[in-house]
């Protein structure tokens, strides 16, 4: 476990890009920095050892003055890896599977998606494709993190899902509809991948739905917990609406989701040949940065403040503090805060319990163990989850505090 009491140091590795990796503008401003986090987030470690020898990389987060996306300049694509470790997952949340199953109704419904075939891009355990499987349709998933090549009947439909990149050469794989959730937020060259999907979708006119995470919405609440290193783009609806133009699609619909806007999303049709368009609507909030830009680093320095003072105050209290989510927003907290005390976090994903958070190494653990530890304090990581988590610690018989990041 990181018990140091500084903060982890950059290794000087990381060289900034000179342009914006949306519209090629080179008016950057530089915003935030938060160096030597955790590379992965979705990677846990096999032992408290191996946790502290994970990867880290530097954030070095700017604001393009051109077109208001907003990026991490010191990404370096070649640190990150996918492989069968590699667990996303949300599937065990009840918030996040009725979220999953509203989208797949309403696609469902809009594009009459009955006997038709689905591709998705980055479709990790397949759990979006099954829920349109299961309305009678043939899916296939690429993700280069799968293991095997895996083909099951859901309902009326089947799911293949195949452990490769969807490159062009899977062009013959038939497709009525794309789908691609939460992928791009991690790629260096965004407009490059949305381009090749229309080179492999060549002439067929192809309609489309894409979602990522709202990191500009997360900026906007000065939410620094929710800057990953894995996650090299920030986009808002805007900017993600942007993306699909200048790659050539056309946008059909384009906007926020998720329990209010944790989500942007975009439906867009590949037209069966590239557009070269190229005058775009300004994105309202480029120009210059405005305040949840300026404001951002000074915001995360304050809640560093606050955690601190409050970690530190249990630990002289002995209270026995767990931190609950071990995504992005908890791997981010435990590392940013070195010597909290805190040991355990609890995470409801079964594949993920009895490893270690990458960086600051806390075991991960079940809600089980709580009927034993009996903590003092639960650390809410993602307010989102906070009816259901509340819910799984008081079903353990314990009565606590709860604080939310
Ligand atoms: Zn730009």
């Amino acid at each position: 476990m990181n018990t140091g009491s500084s903060q982890p140091q950059s290794n000087g590795e990381s060289t900034a890009a000179a342009q914006c990796n949306l519209c090629g503008g080179e008016r950057l401003y530089d915003f935030f920095e938060m160096l030597a986090a955790p590379v992965h987030v979705c990677i846990l470690a096999e032992s408290p050892d191996a946790a502290t020898r994970a990867p880290r990389g530097d954030v070095r987060l700017a604001f393009c003055l051109d077109c208001g996306h907003v990026f991490n300049r010191a990404f370096d694509p070649g640190k990150l890896f996918f492989d069968s470790r590699y667990d996303a997952s949300l599937a065990f949340s009840h918030v996040f599977t009725q979220f999953i199953d509203s989208v797949a109704n309403r696609l469902g419904e809009q594009y009459e998606l009955r006997g038709k075939d689905v591709i998705e891009v980055g479709c990790g355990d397949g759990f979006f494709l099954r829920k349109l499987a299961a309305r009678g349709n043939r899916c296939v998933g690429f993700d280069p993190s799968r293991d095997i090549v895996v083909r099951e009947r859901v309902g009326d439909g089947q799911v293949t899902l195949i452990p490769e990149y969807y490159t062009t050469a899977h062009r013959d794989v038939p497709c009525d509809f794309l789908c691609c959730l939460s992928v791009m937020e991690d790629f260096e060259r965004p407009v490059e991948f949305v381009s090749d999907l229309g080179r492999i979708l060549g002439d067929r006119t192809t309609p489309g739905y894409f979602e990522v995470f709202n990191g500009y919405g997360a900026i906007e609440r000065q939410h620094s917990w929710s800057i990953l290193y894995e996650q090299c783009n920030y986009f808002s609806a805007e900017t993600f609406a942007q993306l699909f133009r200048r790659a050539g699609f056309e946008i059909a619909r384009a906007g926020n989701c998720y329990e209010g806007d944790q989500y942007a999303y975009v439906e867009a049709s590949w037209p069966g040949r590239s557009k070269t368009e190229t005058e775009y609507e300004p994105i309202a909030h480029a120009g210059s940065p405005p305040p949840e830009i300026t404001s951002f680093q000074k915001s995360h320095a304050e809640n560093l403040n606050v955690w601190t003072e409050r970690l530190n105050r249990w630990r002289e209290n002995n209270r026995r503090v767990v931190v609950w989510g071990t995504g992005g927003k908890g791997v981010n907290f435990l590392n940013s805060l070195p010597a909290h005390g805190v040991q355990f976090a609890v995470d409801i994903n079964p594949r993920r319990q009895g490893l270690f958070v990458p960086g600051s190494g806390q075991e991960i653990v079940g809600p089980e163990f709580l009927r034993d530890y009996q903590p003092h304090a639960v650390v809410i990581t993602n307010p989102l989850y906070e009816r259901e988590i509340r819910r799984a610690v008081a079903s353990q018989g314990v009565s606590c505090e709860f604080v939310a990041t």
